[in-house]
């Protein structure tokens, strides 16, 4: 029987600039045998295509259409609600503005002409562009924001992610941002959810993270795979309300179940 894999890729596949010791010959097996692999990335600092080069880099052959990230997944989807005149105003990198430009969504540079703000990880943040989004979201802007994660695991250290910059804005406005593209909405379920093309039930999501990659599993019925090479000690994966079905040292183990 077919499966189908979802791997997360920071703390999961690699930390930073480092691959997880084993994981390109557990994908390579899992291939071969004929398994449906996908990666799914809530980082929104790579285009798509830097993820495929940063892969193969560590040795993992991916197929461009296998790899999503949170910038592809709300330019979808964002693409269908938008009206023909409405305009993004974005705080974010370079890649979200390549990607939300790859699907043809207009964006203005003035916050006060637009309809929807578009917020993510910013490593220019400022008060000025906080303030900028704040102005937009009292002419009645609607927010949406590319993923929830508070920090990116790295070989550092964790740093600050785009649920920082959320968390900033929230408290300017005191309203919650719903709007969220990335793991572990039902935006990104369905579309990965289509791109597999299998039973819930042999779907297996793998990630370092309980709050988005293990959420996103348990809530949809894919078996969640948590890794402990990430964000995630040991001691929080079995206290935490959010339960995964297997804890795993690492990606290396993956084929032991
Ligand atoms: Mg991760």
């Amino acid at each position: 029987m077919m499966r189908g894999y979802v791997f997360d890729l920071d703390g999961t596949i690699y930390l930073g600039e480092k691959a997880i010791e084993g994981a390109a010959d557990t994908l390579h097996v899992l291939k071969q045998r004929g398994d449906k692999v996908i990666f799914l990335s809530n980082n929104p600092l790579y285009s798509r295509y830097d993820l495929q080069k940063k892969l193969a880099a560590f040795g993992i052959d991916a197929k461009f259409d296998e790899i999503y990230n949170s910038n592809y997944i709300l330019s979808l989807y964002l693409k269908q609600k938008l009206e023909v005149d409405d305009k993004v105003w974005v705080l974010g990198e370079w890649p979200l503005f390549q990607e939300l430009q790859n699907h043809s969504i207009s964006i203005t540079h003035n916050p006060m002409d637009a309809d929807y703000v578009v917020i993510s990880w910013d490593r220019d943040f400022t008060y000025v562009k906080l303030h900028q989004a704040f102005r937009a979201w009292e002419i009645g802007a609607e927010f949406i924001a590319t993923n929830p994660d508070r920090t990116c695991p790295s070989d550092t250290g964790p740093l600050p992610d785009c649920g920082a910059i959320i968390g900033a804005i929230e408290g300017a406005t005191g309203e919650a941002i719903q709007n969220i593209a990335g793991k572990p909405s039902s935006i990104a379920v369905n579309v990965i959810q289509q791109a597999l093309d299998l039973p819930q039930a042999s779907c297996y999501m793998v990630g370092d993270r309980l709050e988005t990659d293990i959420a996103m599993a348990n809530f949809h019925r894919w078996n969640s795979i948590l890794v402990l090479t990430g964000v995630t000690s040991e001691e929080l994966a079995y206290s935490h309300t959010i339960k995964p079905d297997y804890v795993l040292n690492s990606v290396e183990e993956l084929l032991s179940i």
